[in-house]
């Protein structure tokens, strides 16, 4: 098999392999890719670093272009990446295509981005003396992605480090390079220059720490585990780097008796089950009031006996398998974690066997659930949700606010009332009404609040606030 390099200084360069494995049929070899060590990021930093005087003082037209030209690829191979993306990672061919077209879009929007740069002039507060307010790139930006979007988090980080006149290394997640280094080399081929951007496959432990740990990088970007962003802030801070950190969360759904049940049941069956469960926006609670309750759990199960677990791309799959042998345990273990805590195994529960060896769970529902029980305050990660019945609106806002987490939050209403109400007083980054909790526009910002994010939102044009650093100028007329 054909070893992909990784893209150090604009050379393709590594000899040491690692196979990437289908979670869908684990006797399958996605690919063979390059494994780093901390030597190759410590070089791909140094390419970076020279590559930055210029990247930085680049044409606007330049950059536009490259970014344009990446889109227009990513787009016109999107059957063909979506394939990868869904044999890597394991969500379905439709999810996976769309996560493509998504990362186009974002590529696009960005490459706009490069043309709408704008600073602000003032008059000073002394008389004859202009103030200019510009906003300047960083220098060169880690990017450190996680494996449940293989194609879209990428995108939305090396595309505005980029638009914005930065140099990257970028380190994908090991179980899913495909996507990164199909990205990478796109970039390549569209024009851009020598070490502008530097693709390190490898493993955190080794790649990420030689990252986290260099005096060089500018800032870092990061989306993955709460663990790994405490050490990503740790690192940050003692380098006076700056630093952007998407974690995870234990999304609330909300849903009220005035609610229209079949609205309430799409929501929740999406939130939860879709990439199957395997998103940072997923909804695993679901905060359900006493009159809607029964009918409620009636129809979700039955919508859930209806899901099709299968190889990812197989026509007919509603959820794929777990990324891995490791997520899927952990997912196992979450199961056997509620129902010793005394929640209600109302569906699912059990791995599944498929034609080819995979990692097959059931979405799982709990009933009975409390707020307080593990299931309810940790991120699991996979299709397993709760439902948690409650009082009123009042106890459900309540028991959606109480999490260390808040990065998106739902409410299934007719209500006018309660639907202004919980958007205003929702402790979450992103609200959605009548809405799955995941599912997000690539032209606004994205985030969320407490345990889940820190540093500014990613996405849309408030991506600048991270990417760019601000300059004000004073000039004597
Ligand atoms: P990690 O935080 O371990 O991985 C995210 C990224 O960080 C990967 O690229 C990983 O590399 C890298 N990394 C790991 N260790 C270090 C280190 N010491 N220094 C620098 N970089 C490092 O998350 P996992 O992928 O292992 O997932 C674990 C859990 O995290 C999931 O079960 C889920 O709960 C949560 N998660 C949340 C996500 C979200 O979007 N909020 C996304 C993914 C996971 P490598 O892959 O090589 O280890």
């Amino acid at each position: 098999m054909t070893l992909h390099q990784n893209l150090i200084a604009g050379e393709w360069v590594g000899t040491d392999g690692v196979e990437n494995i289908n979670p869908s049929n684990t006797n399958e070899v996605v690919g063979v890719y390059a494994r780093a060590s901390a030597d190759d990021a410590k070089n791909a930093i140094a390419a970076a670093k020279a590559a930055f005087p210029a990247w930085s003082r680049s044409g606007i037209l330049e950059r536009h272009a490259i970014l344009k030209k990446t889109a227009d690829e990513i787009l016109a191979r999107k059957e063909e990446l979506g394939k990868l993306l869904a044999r890597e990672e394991g969500k379905t061919l439709p999810e996976a295509i769309g996560e493509t077209i998504r990362a186009a879009q974002i590529f696009d929007f960005f490459a706009g981005e490069v043309l709408r740069l704008a600073g602000e002039v003032l008059p000073s507060v002394r008389p004859n003396i202009g103030v200019e307010i510009t906003r300047e790139p960083i220098g060169v930006v880690g990017i450190i992605t996680p494996w449940n979007f293989p194609i879209a988090i990428p995108a939305w980080k090396i595309a505005p480090a980029l638009a914005y006149g930065n140099t990257v290394v970028f380190k994908p997640a090991e179980l899913v390079p495909g996507c990164s280094w199909a990205i990478a080399d796109i970039l390549h081929r569209a024009g851009l220059p020598k070490g502008v951007l530097n693709l390190v496959m490898g493993k955190g432990s080794v790649v990420g720490q030689a990252m986290l740990d260099s005096p060089d990088l500018a800032a870092i970007t990061f989306t993955g585990s709460t663990g790994t962003g405490k050490r990503v802030a740790a690192s940050s801070i003692e380098h006076n780097r700056k630093f952007q950190l998407e974690m995870g969360g234990k999304n609330p759904m909300v849903v009220l008796d005035d609610a229209d049940l079949t609205v309430a049941v799409e929501a929740a069956a999406n939130s939860g089950f879709f990439s199957t469960g395997q998103r940072c926006t997923a909804s695993s609670r679901l905060i359900v009031t006493e009159g809607i309750h029964d009918k409620f759990v009636a129809a979700l199960t039955e919508k859930l006996k209806g899901f099709v677990v299968d190889d990812a791309l197989k026509a007919g799959t509603h959820i794929g398998p777990v990324v891995d042998a490791g997520q899927l345990k952990q997912d196992t273990d979450y199961i056997a974690i509620g129902q010793s805590e005394g929640a209600r195994l109302a569906f699912g529960g059990e791995t599944i066997s498929r034609d080819n060896p995979g990692f097959y769970l059931q979405p799982t529902l709990f009933t009975e659930a409390t707020n307080q029980m593990r299931i309810s305050r940790e991120e699991i990660f996979g299709p397993v949700a709760s439902v948690i019945r409650v009082k009123d609106y009042e106890e459900a806002l309540s028991v959606a606010n109480d999490t260390p987490f808040g990065l998106s939050a739902g409410i299934a209403t007719t209500s006018l009332k309660y639907a202004t109400h919980f958007k205003r007083n929702s402790e979450a980054g992103m609200v959605m009404v009548n809405l799955p909790t995941a599912g997000v526009d690539f032209h606004v910002p994205f985030g969320g609040r407490k345990a889940s994010s820190f540093g500014p939102r990613e996405q849309g044009k408030y991506a600048s606030e991270f990417f760019t650093v601000v300059k004000t100028a004073y000039t004597l007329a």
